[in-house]
């Protein structure tokens, strides 16, 4: 038996075709899973008999098995998940003023392995397939009784190492037929893992990317992120240029304010230096601690004069309001804490 989520559209109209049914069923099957969301093949009334009891023969829909939610003072909701084998996984919902995003995590763990980031304490066991993506969206909606507006795949996990699976669960859920969320609406944030960004550059979706650059230079870089001894800056600058005239969109690079070490007005300016001309805008993000590191947030102060130092150079920039830090939902402090 197969897990039907895992299916784009394109996939499903091939499977069904080459099973004897018309490309239109489809667009109706997608209906059903994503517009209705209907879980059971024998409600799913205007397909044919042959077409149904195909479907109850070769896949099946299953649900997340929802461990705990955890609400915070901002309204941000954590859910810990348990998939098939029991692994257990990340999501996070974000309430603000222009709709509810969901941050979906796409690998068990993380092999990248940044000092800073609690995701990175877990090495990778496995990666997630495109359906356990796509059920982390569906189970929140259905629990909360929601449509959410935008997905960010920011949670645990690289999603360039799960190239292929993050690629597929981005065309399902921006399918017109099935949950319609908005290309501009999704954002795949990667620590730059070189070649996927000119694979990402050739693809025609207009899916926002962002890029955890945490520092302008490869000293600092690769000790806060150790791929970058395999691409260093420059590589990770071209290539992002590359995708820049390719899809002529403009990238996010995200930025994290670590106290001492990134955060001066010196490192502004060399920051600026290196993005002039390039078509982005920086999101520089407050450090969120974690227990096992040393690393300290940059004071308010310092956050405002590294902002305002960008703006002066005519960098375009953003102060990122964390969301749900009392409960640990915030950037970076994903990780499965389960008392057993
Ligand atoms: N693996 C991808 C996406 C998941 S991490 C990536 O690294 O881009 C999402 C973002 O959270 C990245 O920019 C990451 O650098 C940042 N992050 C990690 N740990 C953090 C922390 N403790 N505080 C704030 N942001 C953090
Ligand atoms: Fe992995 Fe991203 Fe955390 Fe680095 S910041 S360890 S790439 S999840």
């Amino acid at each position: 038996m197969e897990n039907l989520y895992n299916y784009t559209k394109a996939a499903l109209q091939e499977k069904l075709v080459t099973a004897g049914f018309k490309p239109f069923n489809a667009r109706q099957v997608y209906e059903w899973l994503y517009k209705k969301k209907v879980t059971d093949f024998d409600k799913m009334s205007n397909l044919s008999n042959r077409l149904r009891d195909y479907l109850k023969n070769t896949m099946v829909l299953p649900e997340l098995k929802l461990f705990t939610r955890q609400e915070a003072k901002d309204g941000t909701v954590k859910y810990l998940f348990a998939l098939e084998d029991d692994a257990l996984i990340e999501a996070v919902l974000m309430r603000h003023a222009y709709g509810k995003s969901l941050c979906v995590t796409t690998q068990v763990g993380c092999n990248i392995g940044c000092s800073f980031c609690a995701s990175g304490l877990k090495k990778k066991d496995r990666d997630l397939t495109t359906a356990e993506m796509v059920q982390q969206l569906l189970s929140v909606e259905t629990l909360e009784d929601i449509k959410v507006s935008h997905v960010v795949l920011m949670g645990t996990g690289e999603p360039f190492d799960n190239y292929d699976n993050c690629m597929a669960f981005i065309d399902v859920i921006n399918d017109p037929h099935g949950l319609e969320i908005g290309a501009r609406h999704i954002t795949v944030s990667t620590s730059g893992i070189v070649p996927k960004i000119y694979d990402f550059a050739s693809r025609d979706k207009q899916v926002n990317l962002a890029i955890s650059l945490h520092a302008h230079d490869n000293t600092t870089r690769t000790r806060l992120m150790p791929i970058n001894k395999v691409y260093p800056i420059e590589e990770l600058l071209k290539s992002i240029q590359h995708y820049i005239d390719k899809t002529n969109r403009r990238v996010t690079f995200e930025y994290l304010l670590l106290g001492g070490i990134n955060d001066t007005e010196e490192d502004a300016d060399k920051l600026a230096k290196k993005l002039k001309g390039i078509n982005c805008y920086v999101n520089l993000i407050p450090y969120n601690p974690v227990n096992e590191f040393d690393y300290k947030a940059s004071p308010i102060k310092t956050q405002h004069a590294f902002y305002k130092r960008l703006i002066n150079h005519n960098i375009q920039a953003t102060l990122r309001q964390e969301k749900g830090a009392d409960i640990d939902a915030a950037c970076g402090q994903l990780r499965v804490k389960k008392e057993s």
